[in-house]
This record gives C-alpha cells, structure tokens and sequence, in this order.
C-alpha cells in the first residue's frame, strides 16, 4: 500500500470503469431463492459505494438502492456482543474458517455445540443470544445501533423479508434448539431467532453499509462521528474474522482475489475494508455457488487491482 500515490488515485473514475467493467457478468449469478422473499429483486441491478476516511464519498450504479443485507449485519450484532461480553464472547464461539456451508449442522455435534465463527449461522445465532440476553428490546437496540453507524435514520426491517426467513428458517432454528441443548443458548429460542431474522432482514443501500463498516476502518472510532465502538485491539479482531471467515467457504479465494477482509450476505452485498483508509460495498444480487455475489466479488477484485491498494 506504500508505493501507492493516494492523491493521485481518482476514486469516481475507478468505480466508474468497473461498473461498466462487470456489466456483463450480471447475468451469470443466481438469486439466492432459499428464502422465497430474497428472490424478488432485479438481477441486473449493481451498485458501488467507497466511504473514505476524511469522508469522502464516491458512489455508481444502483447504490442507493436498498437491498437485503442478510449476513452483512452479522458484523454488526458482533460489534455489539463483543462490546458487551469483552473476550468472554470466544468461550461461546470459536475464531476458526468452518470449511463447511454457512448454515451446516454436522460441525456442531463433534464440536459440542460451540460453533466454529461468529459470521456461520450457528455462531451468528450464538452472537445474537448474546444480545438478546444483555439488552432491552434488543431488535429496536442493534436497529438504531446500525443506524447511528450509518448516520440515517431510514433504515428499517424489511417485514415481508422477515416473515419470509421466519417460515422458512427451519434450519436455524434447528441450530438453535441443537445450541441449546448444549447449553450454549441462554435465551428463549424464538426470541433469540427473530432478533436474528429481524437484523437479516434489515434493507439499506450500498451507501448506507459503506459508512456504516467505516468504523472497522478506523481502528473501532467512527471517523464522522468520533465515537468509539470498540478498542483498536477488538476492530483488528473483527477485521481478522471477516478475512479468514468473512466470505462462507470461499474466503480463501475472496482473499487471494481481493485481499482485503470482507463479509458477504446472501442478498448479494458484500462489505471490505481497508485499513486507515476506506470502506466500500458493492451489491449485485447474482450469486456464485459460494454464496457470494459473483459480480460483487470482481468488482472488489478489480478495485483493489486498478487502485493497486490492498492489505497485503
Ligand atoms: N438470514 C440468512 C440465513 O440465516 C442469512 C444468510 C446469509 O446471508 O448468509 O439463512
């Protein structure tokens, strides 16, 4: 990143040249239909946003669309668990890739019901156990969280989105009550579920989730607001597991690709961030057989190859 000229770097051109770049993959992703509620949405559609840290914003394409993020905000819940529970969160749930489907069953019985990393569905439900149990109204709590991290208030549920996940979750809710029977889920189940199909649910913009991961960017300190939500050791954490856990089991490839850290949801968003510097995201609702936006995932890839910044 240090032989790069930043001032040089003409942030609208790049995002410009790649939303024409990747217009003709839009049509090679598959719309995520697991959820029937997530299928009602234009496969064409493509946005980007970068969010620097001086803030300056750069946007193209469809990004103030709102769309699903679904396990985008599982970043979020985690920001909120590990603030509240410090380094106790890591005896409930582990650090490592899980090398399996996100919402796999078979790790969690050898593994006695700690699941692998906070960003698969096991472990994101162990997250927001975490909540549920350490705050009031807790859906309205980590609702306003996300909105004060992308500083508008707009952001909502999407409650077709949410009954829909509801009806059809039968696989988290299988977790779940597994979870529980080890005893690695302190609250009711249904209530700890629809927290968790609540914040899955939520529909914001590529803008909106850039400003809102800028924090991560920052060393735990939003750089608009000054406000400080975790230490700088807990930001490097969680930037840490977005990298090795971020992207389901592609996250080796998303990081030989990108190489920046990043989390990815089924309704074709993905975060990253890169360090000292910015956030973006990128929404294409067409996924890859991972998981993750197929064209969202080129356009990170030629971001950081055009600007030539990454981690690495
Ligand atoms: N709410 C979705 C589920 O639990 C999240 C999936 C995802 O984006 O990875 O299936």
């Amino acid at each position: 990143m240090t032989d790069v000229n930043l001032k040089d770097t003409d942030w609208q051109l790049v995002i410009n040249q790649i939303t024409d770049e990747v217009k003709p993959l839009l049509q090679h992703g598959k719309v995520a239909d697991y959820i029937p509620e997530l299928a009602n949405v234009d496969s064409n559609s493509f946005g980007i946003s970068v969010s620097l840290l001086d803030g300056r914003e750069y946007t193209c394409g469809d990004a103030q669309m709102k769309f699903s993020v679904q396990s985008i905000s599982k970043v979020f819940s985690l920001t909120k668990a590990f603030s509240i529970l410090q380094d106790d969160l890591w005896k409930r749930v582990g650090k490592e890739p899980s090398g399996n489907p996100f919402n796999s069953l078979i790790q969690l019985e050898n593994e006695n019901g700690k699941p692998r990393n906070p960003f698969i569905n096991a472990g994101a439900i162990v997250v927001a156990d975490c909540v549920v149990s350490h705050t009031e109204d807790s859906l309205n709590t980590i609702i306003n969280f996300i909105r004060e991290l992308a500083g508008n208030k707009d952001i909502k549920m999407n409650h077709a989105m949410f009954r829909s996940e509801k009806a059809f979750g039968h696989r988290n809710a299988a977790l779940a009550h597994f979870m529980k029977s080890y005893g690695n889920i302190e609250s009711d189940v249904d209530e700890v579920l629809d927290f968790y199909f609540g914040h899955c649910s939520l529909s914001m913009s590529c803008e909106d989730v850039s400003r809102a991961f800028l924090f991560l960017a920052n060393h735990g300190i939003h750089p608009i607001s000054k406000r400080r939500y975790l230490t700088a050791s807990q930001a490097k954490r969680i930037n840490s597991l977005l990298l090795t856990c971020g992207t389901y089991d592609a996250a080796g490839d998303f990081a030989f690709r990108v190489g920046l850290p990043g989390k990815s949801g089924v309704g074709g968003g993905i975060a990253a961030i890169i360090p000292g510097l910015l956030s973006i995201c990128v929404w294409s609702p067409g996924l890859d057989k991972h998981g993750n936006s197929l064209t969202g995932v080129k356009a990170l890839e030629l971001f950081t190859t055009k600007t030539g910044i990454s981690i690495f």
